[in-house]
């Protein structure tokens, strides 16, 4: 090895390692903030009888192939693909739909009552252009209901999510419903579609002349003015619904009604994926553009016999959870508890354990306490309490020590009190419950 090539080499070794592009390090405080968010959705979804469900992360590629479709971009252009040291191709997995599929039949969840309610929280892996908001390594929490085709479904479904997101105190969302029918309006449609757009074919994006061959509905969703001016005119999807198709979408409208909820039927939405039959809903939050919805759902009555399994009916949604906290209402924010509650110092000649002891009585009491573990000024502390956002500095010296006595500065006041040990505790005790 020359010089220069070892000299590279040491440099290499040296070379700080960053992150993979488009993969980010979640910190705290705003790690608090994830916790709580999927707090709330386990809550609330626990409350309709979900249950959570965890897949591997990796799978066979195939059934992504089969469970999202060859003709969408998932598949076609974002996955993590790789082969392992068995000559296996995997796939860190891009969605979790196709996963819980896969899990309730390997599982056999067939056999419990139906229908069978799963959610999961976790990472998503895409090889997308990152941006922002968009990023290779993202998370969803998602929810699914297998095994029932009636409207009531699709409907408990759009009011669990949205009991969800008004408890993380969002306001004036949009729910955006559409039906794109059953597989067989879906596949008549498709043909109508391409009938029309075939003579226009020089018209059309290059994307959209591919997708002409694997998927010509998702040329409706273009953002492409001018292929949009010509859509305007093409064949309309709701034409092609059969009676059944159509009857399932007054009754999920109807019931939608009932309870209050505010949606808009958008007859352009037709998301992603090739499984969807139809109900297909997305919601979206003001702040982020039209294209930026938060949740994307829908029916997918064909996925599981896809999978080789019996006909068995499925519903559910995908949040974007990075989205979702981007665009978090601060009201629910400022809710959630970050930092310490009480920084516990030893002052003078008191030993720093005995901080450690009073932090250790303030823990055992439910509140989250730091002491200070080396000898500071008073000044100090108070300052380092201030940044690390504790409400009280607890300060014990000879004489508090001696008489079981600790003085309270009250960082926000500036109040100073000298209290008794547990009387200490229980004020800091009670000012932890209000915050919860
Ligand atoms: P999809 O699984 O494509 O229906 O997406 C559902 C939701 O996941 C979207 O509405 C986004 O909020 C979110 N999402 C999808 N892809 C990404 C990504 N690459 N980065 C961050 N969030 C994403």
């Amino acid at each position: 090895m020359s010089g220069a090539d070892r000299k590279e080499r040491q440099g290499e070794q040296h070379r700080r390692i960053r992150r993979v592009k488009g993969t980010r390090d979640l910190l705290p405080p705003e790690t608090a903030v994830w916790a709580a968010v999927e707090a709330t959705a386990r809550t609330v979804f626990g409350r309709y009888g979900y249950g959570e469900v965890r897949t591997p992360m990796l799978e066979e590629t195939e059934l992504f192939v089969r469970g999202v479709g060859e003709g969408t971009d998932i598949v076609g252009k974002e996955m993590y693909t790789f082969q392992d040291k068995g000559g296996r191709s995997l796939t860190l997995r891009p969605e979790s739909t196709a996963a819980v599929a896969r899990a309730y039949l390997e599982n056999s969840l067939q056999q419990l009552p139906s229908p069978v309610k799963l959610y999961y929280v976790g990472p998503q892996f895409r090889y997308e252009r990152p941006q922002r908001g968009r990023y290779r390594q993202f998370s969803q929490i998602g929810a699914e209901l297998l095994g029932d085709a009636g409207p009531v479904s699709d409907a408990e479904l759009i009011l669990m999510l949205l009991e969800f997101l008004e408890a993380l105190a969002f306001q004036g969302l949009t729910v955006l419903l559409n039906t794109v029918g059953g597989s067989e309006s879906r596949a008549a449609y498709r043909e109508e579609l391409l009938r029309f757009l075939e003579p226009h074919r020089a018209r059309l994006t290059e994307e959209s002349r591919r997708r002409l061959a694997s998927n010509p509905l998702r040329i409706l969703d273009t953002k492409n003015p001018q292929e949009r001016e010509l859509l305007d005119g093409a064949p309309r999807l709701t034409d092609s619904l059969s009676a059944e198709d159509r009857e399932h979408f007054r009754a999920v409208r109807s019931i939608l009604d009932r309870f209050g909820v505010e949606y808009r039927v958008d007859d352009r939405l037709v998301r992603g994926l090739d499984y969807y039959t139809r109900t297909v809903f997305e919601i979206t939050a003001s702040g982020l553009g039209a294209q930026d919805a938060i949740v994307g759902g829908g029916r997918y009555d064909g996925l599981i016999s896809a999978l080789g399994g019996p006909d068995t009916p499925g519903i559910g949604f995908a949040i974007g959870e990075d989205r979702l906290i981007d665009v978090l209402p601060e009201e629910f924010r400022q809710r959630v508890p970050t930092g310490v509650t009480a920084l516990v110092a030893a002052v003078g000649e008191v030993a720093p354990d005995e901080a450690l002891a009073l932090a250790g009585e303030l823990r055992a009491a439910g509140v989250s306490a730091l002491a200070e573990l080396a000898r500071r000024s008073v000044a100090n502390s108070l300052k380092r309490g201030d940044k690390l956002g504790a409400r009280a500095v607890l300060l014990l010296g000879a004489d508090e020590l001696e008489r079981g006595e600790v003085t309270v500065k009250d960082l926000a006041s500036g109040e100073q009190v000298r209290l008794g040990r547990a009387d200490a505790v229980a004020r800091l005790t009670a000012e932890t419950e209000v915050e919860r």
